[in-house]
């Protein structure tokens, strides 16, 4: 394609066209999307302001290195199919990322945003790949002739999934064993639907299934089967499994009722009752004055479906450092402080109360200062000595982070790092210690984010591919 004729002067004075929010009255109100597709003609005026810089910064940032000035200019020419198809040249779930993805990759690194507003290049991506789909433009799912090689997946997060679409697409048998009563991953059971919603991920497992991804839901590895079974049946087994265990602070009261790891109270909240694990099926009784504790995106996400739920009087997020250390993406808090969430900093839970029925009533909290940076670069948080105090509470969210299940890695007898991710030769070739099981996504890299996830889990496909061909 050729570049669109760039008068800088002119472009540099366009208004900026970003794609419009819900109302925060309106969104309260149910778990629908807050940020909505541009229009055409919306879309079309975005990306008439792009600079096509000749480095293309927001292309390197990005960590599947979509062609990003590409679509926008032919989307400038109208050339919707053409430019919603540059992202799956180089991405696999493009409608997912364009909603999840935080502003640090191509956005932050576009040109205009020195100079005022960058390009809105998230919604672009959205709303081109979202059209695409509900147009039927999507290419037909094909695989290569079979090559009669059997692999297992297990998990069905992103990193799985983008292993099984690839290995499929170049004629293997990919199996995809997942806990969850429904694929997805953490795309399904962790980040709620007014940030992306169901239907998304649904339609692209149902494409997979198309294509001849096996699905086998409800299915534990290392407990529902073994690896040894996997072994049996798989000429190599991938391991996406993401980073399943929540950090617990371990303080006194953590097993009262209304104590809640953020996974179980987002699906809960988030999701319909028929696709839950059953010991989550019944209704989420929580009371009105709700505690969040972290100051990750995790958190923000829990403040802002607590905010919805119909009881809630209060969505109180607790955190030990100040707002300027907070680790949540941008987009996220801000959504959290418009929606009504109130935040205390410097504060950090001492022991959860509960009542004679063992029901949590009330927190503890430590008040806390900040002293020298720690190893993060972040002022170290201490405690204030004797200062103390105690808020109401009818729940309580624990959002610390997470971590790898340490009992599956030791199932799988594979080598791991310090904080117990698995231990790969190189994140390209996502090789573990044990031949034939190759590994990638956020049990290689610690809870991180989901373009580079899919990033990692592309490159080992490969190499998986290599090793199913060789062998
Ligand atoms: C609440 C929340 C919100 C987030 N929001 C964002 C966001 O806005 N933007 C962003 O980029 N990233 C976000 N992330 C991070 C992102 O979701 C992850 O980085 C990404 O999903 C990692 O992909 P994965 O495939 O490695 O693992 P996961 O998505 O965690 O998938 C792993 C799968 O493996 C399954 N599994 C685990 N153990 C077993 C076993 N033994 N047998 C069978 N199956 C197993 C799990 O059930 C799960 O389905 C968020 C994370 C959380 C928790």
């Amino acid at each position: 394609m050729n570049k669109p004729k760039i008068n800088l002067k002119k472009r540099l004075q366009l208004a900026p066209h970003p794609a419009p929010e819900r109302p925060v009255a309106e969104r309260l109100r149910d778990f629908g999307a807050v940020r909505l597709l541009h229009s055409p003609e919306e879309a079309r005026a975005e990306a008439a302001r792009c600079l096509h810089c000749p480095t293309a910064p927001c292309q390197q940032a990005c960590p599947l290195h979509n062609d990003i000035p590409r679509a926008l200019g032919l989307l400038e020419r109208g050339e919707f199919t053409e430019a919603a198809l540059v992202y799956y040249e180089t991405s696999h779930l493009p409608e997912i990322y364009s909603r999840v993805c935080p502003e640090q990759f191509c956005q932050a690194a576009c040109t205009l945003g020195k100079r005022g507003k960058p390009i809105d290049t998230r919604a672009i991506e959205a709303f081109l790949t979202t059209t695409l789909r509900r147009t039927d433009g999507l290419p037909a799912a094909q695989a290569a002739a079979p090559t009669g090689k059997h692999v297992a997946i297990v998990g069905s997060g992103p990193a799985g999934l983008t292993v099984a679409e690839i290995l499929t697409r170049k004629g293997h048998t990919a199996t995809i064993y997942e806990q969850f009563p429904q694929p997805g991953g953490l795309m399904v059971y962790g980040i709620p639907k007014f940030k992306l919603e169901l239907e998304i991920v649904t339609a692209k497992i149902a494409r997979l299934k198309e294509l001849g991804v096996r699905f086998r839901c409800n299915t534990r590895i290392g407990v529902d089967l073994t690896l040894d079974d996997l072994r049996a049946e798989h000429d190599a087994i991938f391991i996406g499994v993401g980073t399943p265990v929540h950090y617990r602070p371990g303080l006194p009261g953590e097993e009262l009722t209304g104590v809640y790891e953020a996974t179980e109270f987002l699906s809960r909240a988030n999701l319909p009752t028929e696709i839950l694990p059953l010991p989550w099926q019944a209704p989420l009784e929580i009371g009105s004055r709700i505690h969040v504790l972290g100051g990750g995106s995790t958190a923000m996400d829990c403040l802002r479906t607590a905010l919805r739920l119909p009881q809630t009087t209060e969505a109180a997020c607790y955190y030990r450092r100040s707002a300027e250390q907070m680790p949540s993406d941008e987009g996220s808090y801000r959504h959290a402080l418009e929606e009504g969430a109130a935040f205390t900093w410097l504060a950090s839970p001492l022991e959860f109360v509960g009542d004679e029925h063992d029901a949590l009533t009330a927190i503890r909290y430590q008040r806390m200062q900040l002293g020298e940076p720690d190893q993060s670069g972040r002022r170290r948080p201490l405690p204030i000595p004797g200062e103390t105090f105690t808020v109401p509470a009818d729940a309580v969210i624990l959002a610390f982070g997470y971590r790898p299940d340490p009992d599956f890695t030791a199932h799988l007898g594979v080598a791991t790092e310090r904080w117990g991710t698995i231990k790969v030769e190189t994140r390209e070739n996502g090789q573990t210690s044990v031949p034939g099981i190759f590994a990638a996504g956020d049990i290689v890299r610690g809870a991180d984010l989901l373009a580079p996830a899919v990033a990692d889990a592309a490159h080992v496909a490969e190499a998986l591919d290599a090793y199913l061909r060789a062998s």
